[in-house]
């Protein structure tokens, strides 16, 4: 999608392992969003000239711009100097997405796990990591992918693994309306996808924190 906001660009400074998110979407225009959105509405025959919905336009260009733009951040690592080599793994990630054939939301959380190689990455920056891909328009297998190889690409672990599990209203709300279901991806890279007791680990570890579904 070109001047789209998956136009953005992530810089790996090959000097330093300094590693920087550089966001370099053209600018919403947020006008253009609110009339697009009223003239949406009245196609729709949705009457805005309540008080409740006179401002809904407005809202709309808001919440999705919001969805569309990830808070910038420093995925900062550090080196590895205890020489940590377990799986490194944080579980049920919640995030939101926006599914990019209807624009309808995904909800879900996501396992997100690293065998260290010679650096290692802060733990929160795993969330930012999540939130930085869901910001556009996705489909669930894409985000999975993309998170998995930023890792390997950005941290150089012997191994990455992404598991997402989301409900795609989408497909919960309308069309099959089969509320409640939940939509598995996974990613395996590494030593965690050629090693199968790596692999097995992982899977266990991101499977158990699931069951009982979400809460
Ligand atoms: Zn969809």
């Amino acid at each position: 999608m070109p001047g789209h906001a998956a136009d953005r660009e992530i810089e790996i400074e090959a000097a330093a392992p300094t590693l920087r998110v550089i966001h370099t979407e053209p600018q919403i225009d947020l006008a253009a969003a609110e009339k697009a959105a009223a003239d949406l509405l009245a196609a729709l025959n949705v009457r805005t000239d309540s008080d409740g919905m006179r401002d809904t336009p407005a809202r709309m260009a808001r919440a999705y711009a919001e969805f569309f733009t990830p808070r910038p951040f420093e995925p900062t690592t550090f080196p590895n100097d205890e020489g940590y080599d377990e799986l490194v793994l944080a579980r049920r990630i919640p995030f939101r997405s926006i599914c990019e054939h209807h624009l309808l939301p995904f909800v879900g959380v996501a396992h997100v796990g690293y065998l260290p190689g010679e650096r290692i990455l802060g733990l929160s920056k795993l969330a930012r990591v999540v939130e930085h891909f869901a910001a556009r328009p996705q489909v669930q297998e894409r985000l999975t992918k993309q998170v998995a190889d930023w890792l390997q690409t950005s941290l150089n672990p012997r191994g990455a693994g992404v598991v997402l599990e989301a409900e795609h209203t989408c497909m919960t709300m309308r069309g099959a309306l089969a509320r409640g279901s939940l939509t598995t991806t996974s990613t395996l890279v590494g030593a965690l996808r050629s090693d199968s007791r790596a692999r097995a680990e992982f899977l266990a570890l991101a499977q158990s924190s699931t069951e009982g579904g979400h809460r």
